[in-house]
Formats: structure tokens, C-alpha cells, sequence
């Protein structure tokens, strides 16, 4: 069951992108296109994800913005504090920077990196004992939707977490449903697909947490201007994590516009 009082959250993952000059250019054009028509926060929470090495000069440059536009780390380390691992950004680093939120799970971690559910757990636990809000990122292969098991699977993503989640912490997870066969293909899943989706994980969630009720659910996959108003329409859809599209700033913005205004 829907809940039309969650606050919609549009969040740009600029994956290893873009360079040091045309991060900037994109963060002034769309802190322009806020100043000459803004988004109330209390309509859409919007956050853009830059690259590690990127996150506190982006966060510096979105100060002055016209309204919070949050600045999110695309990962963290597995390992908790400050040590001897080399290469590793911790949650409690990222916190200490001013950075409070995170995604963990996106695919291509889990395709590319090697981060296996025990991996997940790890960095999930230490996010939220930091204290960050995580963004976690489940979804289905193009195979896995083909044999029937997208249900199965994506379900199982969200069971694999719950046993590192304290009872309270359920508030600081957003849940982002991304589709991997929709993810920098152009496809996306129908608004009817991913509605059925994302009101089966509301429903899984309302069966393990008190909070279930009023998590945002966000869509991922190829979003963009062109199709967000649709997505927005449906119940369970409450934001989007957006990749491609995110690095334009017109596109961007109206992605985040089609989210504000639907609910
Ligand atoms: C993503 O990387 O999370 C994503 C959804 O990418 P894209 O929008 O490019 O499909």
C-alpha cells in the first residue's frame, strides 16, 4: 500500500564521471536552473552522487545553492574507522566530511567490484552505525526476469540485509529498484512493471519493519525527462536514481521538476 505523504528523492549517480571542469559546469547550471525556479525540499529531496574524490569539492559548491541539494558517496569501504587500508573510505570518514549519505549495492559494485552479500552487510552496518542514510540498490538480471525469479530475487536482496539493521535504522535506508538489464541501456522497465515491483517490495518491507510503510522505493534505469513524468504518476514509485541522464543538468532538473509535482 502506497503512502502519498513520502517525500519523492531524485538522486543523480555520476558513476566515474564526469572530469574535475565539467563537474563544476554541470553543478552551476543546475544551481542556475534552481535560482530561476526552484524545487521546495518538502516536494522532492535531490542529491547527486560524484565521484570519491569529488564529493567535499561538490559539496562546497552546492552551499549556496537555492535550496539542499545533498551530496551522496557511490560506495564506502567494507571496514569500519580509520586504519592500515590502503585505497579504503570509511563511514565514519565520509561523516567526518560532512557526507551523510551513501549508496551501497548498485550493481555494478555487485558485477564488477566483487560485492557479495556478506561485502553488503559489512558496509551496510557501518553506514548506518555512522550514522549515514544508505541508498541500497537491489534488482533483477535480463535472466533472472526471464526464468520468472525477479520477484524472488530482488526480495531475497532486501531479506539479505536485515539482519545488520537495528530495529530504528530502517528510517535512514532509501530502497532504489534498479532493474540491471534497464541500467545505461535505454530500456526501462514499463511504469506497470516497475509500479508491480516496487509495491511488492513495499509490501516486503511492511512485513520486516514498522517503517516499511514509509520508506521511499526509487526507481533506476534509464530514466530520463522524457519518461520520469510516467514514472512519477505511479504510487510506489517515490524518486529516482538516476545515472545517465544526471549529467545533464536540464535533464536533471526536469527529472526532479516531474517528481515534485506528482505527488
Ligand atoms: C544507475 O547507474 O544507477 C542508473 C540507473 O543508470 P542509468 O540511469 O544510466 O540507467
Amino acid at each position: 500500500m502506497s503512502n502519498s505523504t513520502i517525500t519523492p528523492w531524485v538522486v543523480g549517480n555520476w558513476k566515474m564521471n564526469p572530469m574535475h571542469a565539467n563537474a563544476f559546469q554541470l553543478i552551476q547550471e543546475f544551481k542556475q536552473l534552481l535560482e530561476h525556479e526552484n524545487i521546495a525540499p518538502e516536494q522532492c529531496h535531490i542529491g547527486v552522487a560524484p565521484t570519491t574524490i569529488a564529493l567535499t569539492s561538490i559539496q562546497a559548491q552546492l552551499k549556496d545553492a537555492a535550496r539542499t541539494v545533498y551530496t551522496v558517496a557511490q560506495d564506502l569501504s567494507r571496514v569500519a574507522g580509520t586504519g592500515a587500508y590502503t585505497g579504503e573510505v570509511s563511514a565514519e570518514l565520509l561523516k567526518d566530511s560532512g557526507i551523510e549519505f551513501a549508496l551501497v549495492g548498485h550493481s555494478e559494485r555487485r558485477e564488477l567490484f566483487g560485492d557479495h552479500v556478506e561485502i553488503l552487510k559489512e558496509k551496510l552496518h557501518h553506514a548506518l552505525n555512522a550514522g549515514l542514510t544508505v541508498i541500497y540498490c537491489v534488482g533483477e538480471s535480463l535472466d533472472q526476469r526471464e526464468q520468472g525469479l525477479a520477484d524472488q530475487v530482488v526480495l531475497q536482496q532486501i531479506c539479505d540485509i536485515a539482519a545488520v539493521v537495528q530495529a530504528e535504522q530502517w528510517q535512514n535506508i532509501v530502497i532504489a529498484y534498479e532493474p540491471i538489464w534497464a541500467i545505461g541501456t535505454g530500456k526501462t522497465a514499463s511504469p506497470e512493471d516497475a509500479q508491480a515491483m516496487h509495491a511488492k517490495i513495499r509490501e516486503g518491507l511492511t512485513q520486516i519493519t514498522s517503517y516499511g510503510a514509509n520508506m521511499a522505493i526509487l526507481y533506476g534505469g534509464s530514466v530520463k525527462a522524457e519518461n520520469a513524468v510516467e514514472l512519477a504518476a505511479c504510487p510506489d514509485i517515490n524518486g529516482a536514481l538516476v545515472g545517465g541522464a544526471s549529467l545533464n543538468a536540464q535533464s536533471f532538473y526536469q527529472i526532479a521538476k516531474a517528481f515534485a509535482q506528482s505527488k
